[in-house]
């Protein structure tokens, strides 16, 4: 069976460096807010060419961190892609703002730009874009729209590490970008993990107070904060792999260019092929019209696939509200989704391997 991911492989080349960082940090006595979150947040900060970052607990605490620290005013809307993970939604949500659902451009699957503007009232305040399955949003006219209305930009990132738009990396571009180092992610950490960046100084200053209790100065809070920090051993061991991150985008890249111009199956619709050396590419997401039975064809062949993701945010029991929306794009994406592995440990035979063995599933129907 080829695993849809393997974390032991994955993290096997770096399995001595990261003993090493760990025993370091055991042995120091040090171990919440010390010298390995320092030099992860700069590392970080220089590989995304930005300012400032932030570590934080986790992805979803990044994007909550960010909404708090704008202070946007009750009752506010923020501008969310329907397509997308639940957590770069639940912030809004338990922040007592209105999510707006915006239906994905159908190719990319990303946020519309096209479709943000019909969407903006007196009441919104933020965008948050989605660099989901690693590509890069269109930032130029999201970035264009939110400065002819007053919004801020967040872009949640935490599929996109070292994605590239227009020479930048994500990170850089938007107001303020959230990342997750969960494991499985391309900079994943061996446990939870994520880091706020923004050139905003005043931004970056009151996450630090955020999430720290309200707190930089011990026992005095200037905030009402809350506990999200990244923690020692985890910092270490993103030192370890942050300079491989590369490189194995740059793997994960020249698998997509295989995959990509080598599968061909009729009603199979592949990743659009402009800009493969800009994705991250963190998923190869295809779609099917019968996705069952390529899912079940492909188990039986010994290849794992996964499904990214099966019912959109508005059809999720947590967010009933919204269950009466009706947003077709959304709901066919989910229907008919299909990922195929793909990280920076397949061999060329296991990629040459899948290629054929989905270049024969035409012949099964
Ligand atoms: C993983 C992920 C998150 C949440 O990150 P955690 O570290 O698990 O909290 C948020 N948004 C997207 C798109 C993700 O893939």
């Amino acid at each position: 069976m080829i695993p849809f991911l393997d974390l032991n492989e994955v993290n096997a080349p770096y399995l001595q460096a990261i003993e090493d960082a760990s025993f370091r940090v055991i042995r120091s006595g040090w171990y919440i807010l010390g010298n390995e979150l320092k030099s992860f947040e700069n590392a970080f900060a220089t590989y995304c060419d930005v300012a400032h970052c932030v570590g934080v607990a986790n992805g979803l605490d990044a994007i909550t961190l960010i909404l708090m620290a704008y202070e946007f005013p009750e009752e506010s809307e923020v501008i969310v892609p329907a397509n997308t993970y639940i957590a770069s939604v639940l912030p809004v949500a338990y922040l007592g703002f209105k999510p707006i659902f915006v239906e994905p451009d159908p190719l990319t699957m990303l946020l519309d730009p096209k479709r943000i503007a019909e969407n903006i009232t007196s009441k919104t305040r933020a965008i948050i874009a989605v660099d989901l399955y690693g590509r890069s949003c269109e930032m130029e006219p999201i970035m264009a729209l939110a400065r002819q209305h007053g919004l801020k930009v967040i872009t949640d990132a935490a599929q996109a590490h070292g994605a590239v738009y227009k020479n930048k990396r994500t990170g850089s571009i938007a107001d303020a970008t959230a990342f997750s180092f969960y494991p499985t992610k391309n900079l994943g950490a061996l446990g939870d993990a994520g880091a706020v960046t923004t050139a905003d100084e005043a931004l970056a200053e009151r996450i630090r107070y955020l999430r720290n209790y309200g707190s930089l100065v011990r026992y005095r809070n200037d905030y009402q904060g809350v506990n999200s920090r990244l923690d020692e051993i985890q910092a270490a061991i993103l030192n370890v792999k942050l300079p491989f991150l590369d490189v194995e985008n740059d793997r994960r890249r020249a698998i997509a260019a295989r995959y990509i111009s080598e599968i061909h199956v009729k009603d199979l619709v592949l990743p659009p092929a402009d800009r493969i050396q800009d994705d991250a590419w963190h998923l190869f997401v295809i779609r099917h019209p019968d996705r069952s039975a390529l899912i079940a064809y492909l188990d039986a062949n010994g290849i794992q696939t996964n499904v990214h993701y099966p019912l959109p945010i508005h059809k999720q029991q947590a967010f009933q509200e919204f269950r009466d929306l009706h947003l077709p794009i959304t709901e066919s994406i989910h229907n008919e989704v299909v990922s195929l592995p793909l990280n920076a440990v397949l061999t060329d035979e296991e990629v040459t391997y899948i290629i054929q063995t989905v270049n024969q599933f035409d012949y099964q129907q």
